[in-house]
């Protein structure tokens, strides 16, 4: 390990939802984005991922207690220290609107032959409107139909329900 540095950068990182498509997720270089959801079902520990703004390799981000979030920002902003990507840079993470955009969950239909095939995503947005525009975004090629669009409950409202059982689309 690499003992903290005094001289880590401070970068921030905008929050913007990554598009995703068949042929995985497309990273926003110096970005980060809440973890999709075919990932957070694998590893539910990782919330977020950031793309490396030297590099783009994507980093997985799990919340750490000792991160700090500013809220005298109204969205919320957390700091994490020490931060090293692969490529050698170390620096301080600014992760901006960590809790501005809502968690909303899009249960939407696609078709196989005659059989339909239920899914649901999730993504980050500030209206439903919002939502449906970023998951269009990311499923241009693909023929679906969409269900409903909701905003989650309590994803980022209580930092200790960690394993995020409680979550529940309205
Ligand atoms: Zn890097």
């Amino acid at each position: 390990m690499i003992s903290a540095s005094q001289s880590a950068r401070v970068i921030e990182f905008p929050c913007i939802p990554w598009k995703l498509d068949d042929g995985g997720i497309h990273p926003e270089k110096g970005s980060w984005t809440l973890t999709p959801q075919s990932l957070r079902e694998l590893r539910p520990e990782i919330e977020a991922l950031l793309c490396c703004p030297n590099c783009s390799a994507v980093m997985p981000f799990a919340k750490l207690p000792t991160d700090d979030i500013d809220r005298k920002h109204q969205t919320g902003v957390l700091t994490r220290r020490d931060l090293q990507c692969k490529c050698g840079l170390l620096f301080t993470a600014k992760l901006l609107d960590w809790d501005k955009r809502r968690l909303y969950c899009v249960a939407y239909e696609t078709f196989r032959g005659l059989e339909i095939v239920p899914h649901k995503e999730y993504l980050h947005a500030e209206t439903d409107v919002q939502a449906r525009y970023f998951f269009e975004q990311g499923h241009v090629r693909e023929r679906y139909n969409i269900v409903g669009i909701a905003p989650v409950v309590g994803y980022f409202a209580d930092e200790k329900d960690r394993d995020a059982k409680r979550l529940m689309v309205d």
